[in-house]
């Protein structure tokens, strides 16, 4: 279909689903600029850029002009938030406006973040800062470039509101992308008010729209508790190999699509370490780098209780304790597949095709992660510079570690791992690893000082650059080589995010 200026709305959460929302309409804003365009994913979703630049595309994304179909709504979801369950979250500062049938046919939903209060804000203003949404866009395009599933981030605009936190900060509303809403806490909202008829709704609707091979068939609610775990092993797994930590896997913020959702106090390690963790609110590490699997796992299991009142067929006793063993082995599941999948881009990493020792790779691959550990080695770097010593230079590699020795020993048998494939001349071998080793990642730093000239100096530049650097994170362009150093030491030392 060609580009137009206005969205093609198809709103099936709003027709299918009376009594999971409210209908709601965001704020009205003094003074709307737009900041951000996302150009390509409009021309995704079918729109046309050039007519949303101007003035209308800034009414539009600060939420004063309603587009054209949109049916904006407050989703209802609880959650458990660090461990204990909230019955009552919901969408407290965002509104669904609508889904969009995308270009390649894909229903995307499009919301607003920061769009003011809703029924569901409990004590918040409703509002969002230029800085965290701003952040978002950064590190939610980063992570996409990376080729990992994400919401999208398609507008910011300025309200020209001041929206007050621990200082007075300049407010805007992002508009997000995302395959769609639906959370972990979505179910738990429904089955812990024992309401099993939209509970059951609720899953038909989840598997139309993510798994509709499963329609239909008699054991789907099992199917799609096993599908949701899937993706999230596969995509936990792909957060690893970046040094992504999430920040606030709170059972809200947890996809039943797979997407990487929520872009609060996330943020990417530097120096490996698995006890990493950068929130401020996280005081016991609940949501460490190093806990994030074990974490997914307990988000399932939160989901797998959600659902299991579905999963029951009949009213026997046994018919209970069947859908219990049967959850249960899928929950219990999890760790081989988050260690598989895991595994799978640990050899890609390392230059490897597919071996057949798994335990053996999987202990080269620990312990040159011990090694980055040990001499807090940078994470980013220490991996693309494996590509450099593939390719034989063996001095830049060297170049992020402190002592020569263990580095050379691992090395070797790195080396003897890679022969035994026999296949790859070193130098295709190294460019196999910089396609799935980044170059460049959202580093804290650079993030930071992006969104300071945004915030305080007005100036968009910084952010504009980075965010063109991130779009690339596989590319050594000479011009993005300072989106590659890491922050000096004492930087990452104190480094808060939230
Ligand atoms: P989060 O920690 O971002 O996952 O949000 C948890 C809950 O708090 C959700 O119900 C949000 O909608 C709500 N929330 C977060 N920030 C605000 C805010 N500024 N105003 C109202 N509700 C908010
Ligand atoms: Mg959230
Ligand atoms: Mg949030």
């Amino acid at each position: 279909p060609r580009a137009t200026p206005s969205f093609r709305f198809d709103n099936s959460y709003a027709r299918d689903l009376p009594g999971f929302y409210v209908p709601w309409k965001p704020a009205q804003v003094p003074a709307a600029r737009l900041l951000f365009l996302n150009e390509p994913l409009a021309d995704e979703l079918g729109l046309d850029p050039a007519a949303l630049l101007g003035e209308q595309g800034a009414a539009i994304f600060a939420g004063n002009t309603l587009p054209e179909g949109a049916e904006p709504i407050a989703q209802a979801y609880a959650g458990h938030q660090f461990g204990g369950f909230s019955p009552q979250l919901g969408d407290g500062r965002a509104l669904l406006l609508g889904e969009v049938i995308d270009r390649q046919g894909r229903r995307r939903d499009v919301a607003f973040k920061g769009s003011g209060r809703t029924p569901f804000s409990r004590g918040g203003d409703g509002k969002a800062a230029v800085g965290p949404m701003l952040r978002e866009v950064l590190v939610s395009e980063g992570m996409h470039a990376l080729g990992i599933p994400t919401t999208r981030a398609l507008a910011v605009a300025g309200t020209g509101e001041p929206v007050y936190r621990e200082q007075v900060l300049p407010g805007a509303v992002l508009t997000r992308v995302a395959s769609s809403h639906l959370r972990v806490g979505t179910f738990e909202f429904f089955s812990s008010r024992q309401d099993f008829e939209k509970l059951r709704q609720l899953a038909e609707y989840a598997i139309a729209r993510h798994d509709p091979d499963l329609a239909g068939h008699p054991g789907r609610y099992l199917e799609l508790l096993r599908r949701v775990s899937q993706r999230q092993a596969a995509l936990v797994a792909q957060w690893m190999n970046v040094g992504f930590i999430h920040g606030v896997m709170n059972t809200d913020n947890m996809t039943i699509s797979g997407e990487t959702i929520d872009y609060g106090p996330c943020a990417f390690m530097e120096a490996y370490d698995p006890r990493a963790v950068f929130s401020s609110i996280d005081h016991n590490g609940r949501y460490a780098y190093g806990n994030q699997p074990p974490i997914a796992q307990w988000n399932l299991a939160r989901l797998a209780e959600a659902l299991l009142p579905l999963m029951v067929e009949g009213e026997s006793e046994e018919a209970a304790d069947r859908a219990v063993a049967d959850a249960t082995a899928v929950i219990e599941a999890f760790p081989g597949l988050f260690q598989a999948a895991l595994l799978r881009g640990l050899r890609a990493k390392l230059g490897l095709s597919e071996g057949s020792d798994d335990a053996a790779d999987a202990t080269l691959a620990n312990d040159w992660l011990g090694l980055l550990k040990e001499q807090r080695v940078d994470f980013t770097l220490g991996w693309r510079k494996l590509a450099d010593a593939a390719a034989g230079d063996e001095a830049s590699l060297q170049s992020v570690f402190s002592e020569a020795q263990p580095l050379q020993q691992w090395l070797a048998r790195w080396r003897a791992r890679c022969e035994s494939e026999g296949t790859a001349s070193s130098e295709a071998r190294a460019e196999r690893m910089r396609r799935v080793n980044p170059w460049i990642i959202p580093r804290n730093h650079q993030v930071e000082e992006a969104l300071k000239a945004a915030s305080a100096h007005d100036d968009l530049g910084p952010f504009e650059r980075l965010l063109c650097a991130l779009r690339h994170p596989y590319e050594e362009k000479a011009e993005n080589a300072l989106y590659a150093e890491p922050a000096p030491a004492a930087v990452t030392a104190c480094y808060q995010t939230f």
